[in-house]
């Protein structure tokens, strides 16, 4: 009893939503791909530069990238080094700590990343052709079934910290790194970063019930 048996399928309406994933899985690769040979970037090229655009400081370095692209890090060292050459991305050594090497968009790098933004819209345009009431069954059916994946260690979730059980709004009006807390980090946290997708973000909706509440210091 296996999806990719098509007379199974033929009788398992779970089956035939398991290879519907796995086909639209193939089609933004294919998507990533294409968008690459008019580029003259890799898949994985065209997903570093994404991450580097929308990821929160902290986690642009190649551990961050490794575990964004579900690499190793040597892995995620040569596609740096790739990017480098292309003169779309530059690292340099973190401040705070000598061996851990920050990378970032050069001027050519964000201007390429505005190019290709748009790689998966044609799901996007998909999705938006099917009624209201069908886009929010589909929405909440596959926040379901990410969330299933996301326990089994399957993919880790980046969001932005609005919705996050973390976040705390407003926490620090005074302080030059605030005005918002993080009570992940127990960090203030300025408005822009709040805005920029974070792997430690875990649904305020869905968890708070299950997570422990921490304390917020002003400092
Ligand atoms: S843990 Fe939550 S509040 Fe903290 S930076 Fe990540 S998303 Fe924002």
């Amino acid at each position: 009893m296996s999806a990719f048996d098509p007379q199974w399928r033929d009788i398992s309406t779970t089956s035939r939503s398991t290879i519907s994933l796995y086909r639209i899985h193939q089609a933004i690769s294919h998507m990533f791909r294409r968008r690459g040979q008019e580029s003259g970037l890799s898949p994985a090229q065209i997903q570093t530069l994404l991450f580097l655009r929308y990821a929160r400081p902290g986690i642009r370095t190649i551990g961050g990238l490794a575990a964004r692209l579900a690499v190793s890090y040597a892995t995620a060292s040569g596609i740096a080094d790739a990017l480098e050459r292309k003169e779309l991305v530059e690292r340099r050594p973190d401040p705070t700590d000598q061996r851990v090497m920050v990378l970032s968009l050069t001027t050519m790098g964000l201007a390429q990343v505005e190019q290709l933004e748009d790689v998966v819209d044609d799901i996007d345009a998909a999705i938006n052709s099917m009624p209201d009431d069908v886009q929010q069954l589909l929405e909440h059916a596959l926040k379901q079934i990410v969330g299933r994946l996301q326990q089994e260690g399957h993919v880790i979730t980046y969001e932005m910290c609005w919705g996050c059980h973390f976040f705390r709004q407003d926490a620090h009006p005074q302080h030059p790194g605030g005005p918002h807390h993080c009570a992940f980090v127990d960090a203030p946290l300025p408005e822009p970063n709040t805005y920029l997708e974070c792997p430690d973000f875990v649904s305020r909706v869905v968890n708070d019930h299950v997570v422990d509440d921490h304390v917020v210091d002003d400092h």
